[in-house]
């Protein structure tokens, strides 16, 4: 019997940066510090203003010829939630929603107590799927797909109804406070428009996250999908829409695992299966 506690050290230390007592001008600057340090690495900062990374000011069509996904290698993830961090600053969504977080487990064999816990991570965002079950229920076509295989959402045309939040069986989407209409992670299109990678991938201290083109077989993340085949996983795999967010390292356990929500969660597990769950 194994007992699961689920923390979210992280999400409390970003709520408490996004805090109120944070001005306009701190925010300003904290989100231009964001932009110099995520880009440095690819481009000069003069270059860095000059490039169209605002959120909503995407292309529709996508980037022709590719189709992007993510491989999240487990076993180099050590929770810091610095992706939590840059996604939230890049992508300023409202105070306590997040297009993507990483779920921290503390794992405890019932049965042997006096071994250490054993700690999981498990980063989460929208997997981009290849039969989204988002987009035929949308009534307005404010969510659709791109060429290139992101899955955005047009703000404009987007009433805020919620059928593409209860109809992704990820919790990958949510309502935004801010603006009423659907949100959740867009693969950060505006900054690979721009040459740059997305930014949970230029900030992963543990190069856990690979962004790359699954059209190209000479890609990293091709590579990486081609050198772990025998231990790729995507979650809720029943669900039937063949997520494009790929995971090296993850127990069959957390396949169907998706409570987003902060707080200590409990799970009861005997011989690897759920037998309580009090989440
Ligand atoms: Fe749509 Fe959810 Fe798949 Fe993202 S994870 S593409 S929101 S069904
Ligand atoms: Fe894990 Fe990388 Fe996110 Fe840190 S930045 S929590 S290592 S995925």
């Amino acid at each position: 019997m194994v007992i699961i506690l689920w923390f979210n050290y992280g999400l409390t230390i970003l709520n408490e940066i996004k805090g109120t007592t944070m001005d306009l001008s701190k925010r300003k600057l904290l989100l231009s510090l964001s932009r110099l340090t995520v880009g440095a690495a690819l481009i000069p900062v003069t270059e860095v203003y000059a490039t169209n990374t605002t959120p909503d000011r995407i292309s529709k069509k996508g980037i022709p010829g590719k189709r992007y996904g993510m491989v999240i290698d487990l076993r180099r993830c050590v929770g810091c939630q610095s992706c939590t961090v840059a996604c939230t600053i890049e992508n300023q969504p409202p105070l306590g929603q997040f297009r993507t977080t990483v779920n921290q487990y503390e794992v405890s064999d019932d049965d042997n107590l006096d071994s250490p816990a054993a700690f999981f991570m498990m980063p989460r965002l929208c997997n981009h799927c290849k039969t989204p079950a988002c987009i035929p229920v949308c009534p307005t076509g404010a969510t659709f797909q791109r060429e290139d295989g992101i899955v955005v959402i047009d703000s404009d045309w987007c009433v805020g109804c919620g059928y593409c939040v209860q109809a992704c069986p990820y919790e990958a989407r949510f309502i935004n406070k801010e603006t009423n209409v659907a949100d959740k992670c867009t693969f950060c299109a505006h900054r690979l428009e721009a040459g740059l990678l997305p930014a949970c991938v230029e900030t992963c201290v543990g190069e856990a996250r690979v962004i790359g083109d699954l059209n190209d077989s000479d890609s990293h993340i091709s590579q990486l999908l081609k050198i772990n085949k025998k231990d790729i996983k995507v979650l809720k795999p029943g669900a039937g829409t063949s997520p494009r967010v790929f995971y090296i390292g993850m127990s069959d356990v957390f396949q169907d695992q998706l409570n987003t929500q902060p707080g200590v969660k409990t799970l009861m597990l005997d011989d690897g299966e759920i037998i309580n769950n009090d989440n």
